[in-house]
């Protein structure tokens, strides 16, 4: 499909929020009966389940690379911020409303009607483009004020009378325990520690849905490395032939497309620097291709010099293209060197180090891989959310099989004692291993257009025939084809189409 241009785009977006409330995905902003409180989203029970499928995904490619999940604190006393650098910088540009006094993101304003990226944009040139291209106030219409401050992004609390913050992201609540994860690791570097949980930010008036809250759950993974060895990474022979949809900054300016490049070849052009953060690369590239994303809709930008985070040496960013807001940031690959380890042994007093095997000290170096779980959660919605004109608006949720909220749907044919008892039984054995929706309301028709309106793979169906034979239909989402099987092969069948041992065509010809 074609990019949609910025009308298309935003009745798009129209039209995704209202299917993925109706059906239940994400409700907000919340708490709706008090008016909705910008930045902060419910996620119903299909959206819940939909991101745990994008949680489960995270840990299983963390987990495959050797990686280890920690749960830290949400709220830490603002030293922690000093030594980390967010209470002094980490703020958005704003700009006030004339007229009603609204404050907004500029760099958001821009982006919002224009397929650019305001972040490299100077100042002045923020205030240029929006005099030049009449932006104005998206509350009341009124002019901008023709001067930028900026706003701490920091959420703050007291605890017991001190200074604190909810965390703005889980890197530094990862950096912090590094004494007893180096104990934990044997003292033997490289090791990967990754965390999935809440971070808060105060955006300024988030207006883009599940792309800016400011609640949110975070997925970072974080590599403790040795600086001498950044150039000798094991994992690096595998993946270096790989070949990955890069975007330098010398390209984003000539308005040179993306041309895929090997990761080596990225790393004898001087793209990116190193085999480990090459491989940090493709690790992040990889989780977005696990997640079900089509490698069209995903590139990798490099960072121009002006916008890398105050701690980031190599700066890349994972870009999906959504059908709503364009390409997207959904997630950010960062070598931020030792900045973070030395601020924390200065702030708090404590050696930070790691011991080579001649004896010699050093600080170790961080690689990190920053994503959320609720952008690619909106992204596969954004994506896989279809609507077929021809047959009166009917409305589908594509999503890969293997990301679907729900397994498979247990209907019985029509709502009478014998059907229905049969159909609980299978449902109560299906629930012992897979995410089942029992529906017995309606016409079989409509249940079946619901289940796929959820994105459920398959549905079983009861009728008078599995009585006697034993045996029911199993339909395909996508193909509506039907094949008829014995119930007690049911989960067999369905773990072997998950696990892609078996197509469903391939059932229809032992039928
Ligand atoms: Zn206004």
């Amino acid at each position: 499909m074609q990019a949609k241009n910025q009308e298309e785009k935003k009745d798009f977006l129209k039209e995704v929020v209202s299917f993925i409330q109706e059906q239940g995905f994400i409700w907000g902003p919340s708490p709706e009966i008090y008016g909705g409180f910008a930045g902060f989203y419910t996620y119903g029970p299909f959206g819940k389940l939909l991101k745990n499928r994008i949680e489960e995904s995270v840990r299983r490619t963390f987990f495959s690379e050797g990686m280890r999940e920690i749960e830290c604190p949400t709220v830490l006393p603002d030293i922690v911020w000093k030594a980390s650098g967010h209470l002094e910088t980490f703020s958005d540009r704003t700009i006030e409303c004339s007229k009603c006094h609204a404050e907004f993101n500029p760099n958001k304003l821009i982006e919002e009607n224009h397929d650019i990226s305001a972040d490299s944009l100077s100042e002045e040139e923020i205030l240029a483009f929006i005099k030049k291209n009449r932006i104005f106030c998206p509350s009341c219409k009124g002019a901008l004020k023709e001067e930028i401050s900026s706003k701490s992004l920091m959420m703050k609390t007291k605890v017991a009378g001190s200074d604190a913050s909810l965390r703005p992201e889980t890197a530094t609540t990862t950096y912090l325990p590094f004494p007893m994860l180096n104990n934990l690791f044997r003292k033997k570097l490289p090791f990967g520690v990754f965390q999935i949980g809440k971070a808060y930010r105060n955006e300024i008036s988030p207006r883009q849905h599940l792309l800016r809250c400011r609640e949110f759950t975070q997925a970072e993974g974080q590599v403790f490395i040795d600086p001498k060895e950044k150039n000798i990474w094991e994992k690096y022979q595998q993946i270096k032939s790989v070949k990955l949809p890069f975007w330098s900054s010398e390209s984003q300016k000539k308005g040179i497309s993306v041309k895929p490049v090997a990761v080596e070849e990225a790393i004898k052009s001087k793209l990116i620097s190193s085999q480990a953060y090459g491989w940090c690369i493709w690790l992040a590239y990889t989780q977005f291709a696990n997640f079900g994303i089509p490698p069209e809709r995903i590139r990798l930008r490099q960072h121009h010099p002006e916008e890398k985070a105050f701690y980031a040496q190599d700066a890349w960013d994972i870009e999906v293209r959504l059908d709503t807001f364009g390409w997207t940031e959904l997630c950010g690959v960062h070598d931020r060197t030792d900045y973070d380890l030395k601020q924390h042994a200065k702030f708090s007093s404590q050696k930070l180090e790691a011991q080579r095997e001649n004896g010699e000290k050093f600080i170790p170096h961080i690689l990190e891989i920053a994503f959320g779980t609720d952008r690619p959660t909106f992204a596969l919605m954004d994506i896989f959310y279809t609507k077929k004109e021809k047959e009166q608006g009917k409305t589908m949720f594509k999503v890969p099989y293997h990301m679907a909220p729900v397994d498979v749907s247990v209907f019985p044919l029509m709502k009478k004692p014998e059907l229905t008892a049969l159909a609980r039984k299978l449902k109560a054995q299906l629930e012992k291993e897979f995410i089942v929706d029992y529906d017995e309301s309606g016409s079989i028709g409509k249940r079946y257009l619901r289940s796929a309106c959820v994105g459920t793979p398959y549905a079983i169906t009861i009728d008078y025939d599995s009585i006697e034979k034993g045996d029911a239909t199993i339909r395909d989402r996508d193909t509506e084809d039907q094949v008829r099987l014995p119930l007690q092969d049911m989960a067999d069948t369905l773990r072997m189409l998950q696990a892609r041992e078996i197509t469903f065509s391939g059932l229809k010809k032992l039928d």
